[in-house]
């Protein structure tokens, strides 16, 4: 006999989105229970492995050979966890300390009618969801419908018993598959984040009474948005389950160790986008949790295979342990996360215990952040600017404007130090604006005071172009400050022109429509495609300051640099050398015909006051004191 499965049903899942009966169907179908077995009138009993099979069963019920009867019926048939209960009165307390995953109730009991139970069980917060099936000699309609309205059905005596079976197994098929609903991650199978913080909670909570020692291992996978952003999340939906069965299969070791309890077995669950947590609830030392760690590398370090190609991910991992590092769940995580970040931080593709050196660096960089938040309205940042000298007439034509923040306890805070968190917290777009407005604002000084005009670069960073705004406010700042458009030089690097490659270059084309400049900041650091060299609207490279390093006496440093003089050259854009801080260094520059350079050797970042000065005195603008040759005041 077969059967046709004519639902539209619809599951409604956890997380609030609803999942059509198309994946019940699926799912019946990976347990080996398919469709069509529903309603086979012989009872095909399921496979033996069922994890249907694994559940309780609880019968309820007064005749001890009714419910003798029921239970084995329902053991041949392969089911193997029961709870008898006679006294109905029991029947609830029996339910809350057995969790059954279906009841069975006699409706007929003289004491307390099943259907009494049935209305407390389904007030019983957690009991409420359990499936019932009822047993009653006659079946009224009236009675009928009262089950069915308490979400129970209920079949007549004398029971046909492979009607009976089969009723179970149904009710049990959509049990598990609700259950599995709630408390999977659809991506990857693992065990959700809710189910994993109650087994965290429930370990902990133990904890005391236990001599080992609990490991919280937080594995976040390097550079996942980066897949992402450049496959699509389809591949990294696919990579992400890979990675579960492949951290899953190293655990398997773990996991067999002979003698381990249920509740000793390790819990691995996706804890949320691209990261992992992992608890071994019973290590016997740190060691324990460090050798999983290795083993986690190890196994992370085969590639990953997508469409054909090899993809390499690896994971950074934290680990925190119970007692010493925390004794509640949220201290835990909270110090495995943190141990994680340093992992990061630390090169990736590694692990790292947590230490309270890491909990005070992570505190200080809070502190930074809170201080950097305010660091605008107390007036705490300034500009310094660096000299950009011609080369072939030896002029100051130019200045690199390069932020500093005056922390009232730490003193001058370099922006090696404060822009990569401004960048994370995304302060950085308020704080781009500041910086463009007082450059210009500087530029207009700079004219006023009859030193001509000076032009300034900026350093915008990747979230500034991101966040958008960036055109039109540059162009109200020229306008408020009333400097010529060409004055402004904008420094990008060249990663900025490889994401999101279109809206990028309609900003940068914007920039240049309003007349601003554009240049290449660290050249020859980045990316080794040039082809958007073709495709940007640029004006200048900037060589990176590694490559000067090494001129004169590196020979491949010196082709590096000529190279990169020619490839501007013939792409008619201007060069500038940075981190120049020899003599030999200028004129080597000067040599093979690069444009400009700044350095250490003319100046380092002056503050705008001492700025002036240097033009000044490089640019022979002095005013010459009466009856004295300008040439000698130089
Ligand atoms: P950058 O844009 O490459 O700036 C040049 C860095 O080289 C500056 O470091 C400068 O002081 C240093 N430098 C200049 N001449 C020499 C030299 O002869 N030898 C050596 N060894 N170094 C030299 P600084 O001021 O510490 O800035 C570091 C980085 O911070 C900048 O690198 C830039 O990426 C970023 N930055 C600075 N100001 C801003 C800003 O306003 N916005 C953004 N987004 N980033 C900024
Ligand atoms: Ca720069
Ligand atoms: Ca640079």
């Amino acid at each position: 006999m077969t059967f046709k499965l004519d639902l539209d049903l619809h599951v409604n899942g956890e997380d609030g989105d609803f999942r059509p009966a198309t994946d019940f169907a699926r799912w019946a179908e990976s347990a080996h229970a398919k469709p069509t077995d529903f309603v086979a009138s012989d009872a095909v009993p399921l496979p033996p492995s069922s994890s249907v099979h694994e559940v309780t069963v609880m019968i309820a019920g007064e005749e001890p050979r009714m419910t003798e009867t029921i239970r084995n019926c329902l053991q041949a048939a392969g089911f193997r966890h029961f709870v008898t209960v006679h006294d109905p009165a029991w029947a609830l307390d029996s339910a809350r300390r057995h969790r059954p995953s279906l009841m069975l109730l006699d409706m007929v009991m003289p004491e307390l009618s099943g259907i009494d139970i049935l209305e407390q069980l389904r007030r019983d917060e957690a009991l409420r969801y359990i499936p019932v099936i009822g047993l009653a000699e006659s079946v009224s309609a009236e009675l009928r419908l009262k089950a069915l309205e308490l979400g129970a059905e209920v079949l007549a005596k004398p029971l046909d018993l492979s009607e009976l079976v089969l009723r179970v197994r149904n009710s049990l098929v959509f049990k598990v598959y609700q259950d599995r609903l709630a408390n999977e991650d659809p991506l990857t199978g693992l065990p959700n984040r809710r189910v994993f913080l109650e087994r965290l909670r429930s370990v902990l909570n133990a904890a005391p009474a236990k001599r080992n020692v609990q490991a919280l291992l937080h594995i976040g996978m390097d550079r996942f948005k980066q897949i992402n952003s450049s496959l699509g999340d389809k591949a990294g939906d696919l990579l992400l389950g890979d990675v579960a069965t492949r951290l899953q299969s190293s655990l398997r070791r773990e996991d067999r160790r002979a003698g381990r309890r249920q509740s000793d077995a390790p819990m691995l669950s996706r804890i949320g986008g691209d990261e992992f947590a992992l608890l071994l609830p019973e290590v016997q030392s740190a060691e324990v949790a460090g050798r999983m760690a290795r083993r986690i590398l190890v196994a992370m370090s085969r590639p990953f295979q997508y469409d054909g190609r090899d993809l390499f991910i690896t994971p950074s991992i934290g680990i925190a342990l119970c007692p010493t590092d925390g004794q509640d769940d949220e201290t835990l995580r909270r110090h495995a996360v943190a141990a994680m970040v340093r992992a990061k931080s630390n090169g990736r593709n590694t692990f790292q215990f947590y230490s309270t050196e890491i909990d005070s660096a992570s505190r200080e960089k809070l502190a930074l952040e809170t201080r950097l938040r305010r660091a605008i309205e107390r007036d705490e940042l300034l500009l310094h600017y660096q000299p950009k000298i011609d080369l072939g007439s030896g002029r100051l034509v130019g200045a690199e404007a390069l932020l500093r923040w005056k922390h009232p306890d730490l003193g001058l805070v370099p922006p090696d130090q404060f822009i990569p968190l401004a960048e994370q917290s995304g302060l950085i777009v308020e704080i781009g604006e500041w910086v463009v407005d007082r450059a210009c604002a500087q530029m207009a000084r700079w004219r006023a005071a009859g030193i001509g005009d000076i032009k300034v670069a900026i350093n915008v960073s990747r979230q500034e172009v991101v966040a958008g705004g960036l055109v039109p406010m540059i162009g109200d700042a020229i306008r408020r400050h009333g400097i010529r458009p060409g004055q402004l030089v904008v420094e990008l690097t060249e990663g900025m022109l490889m994401d999101r490659v279109d809206a990028t270059r309609a900003q940068l084309e914007a920039l240049r429509a309003l007349g601003c400049e554009l240049s290449i900041d660290d050249f020859g650091t980045g990316y080794s495609s040039m082809s958007y060299l073709k495709r940007f609207p640029l004006d200048e490279l900037k060589i990176d300051k590694s490559f000067i390093s090494g001129t004169p006496a590196d020979s491949t440093d010196v082709a590096i640099v000529k190279a990169i003089i020619a490839l501007a050259h013939s792409l008619e854009l201007r060069v500038v050398a940075e981190g120049v801080e020899t003599d030999a260094q200028r004129h080597l520059l000067r040599d093979l015909g690069c444009d400009l350079f700044q350095g250490f050797i003319c100046s380092r970042p002056l503050p705008a006051a001492s700025f002036i000065a240097r033009v000044r005195e490089i640019n022979g603008l002095r005013e010459a004191p009466i009856g004295v040759p300008p040439e000698l005041i130089r």
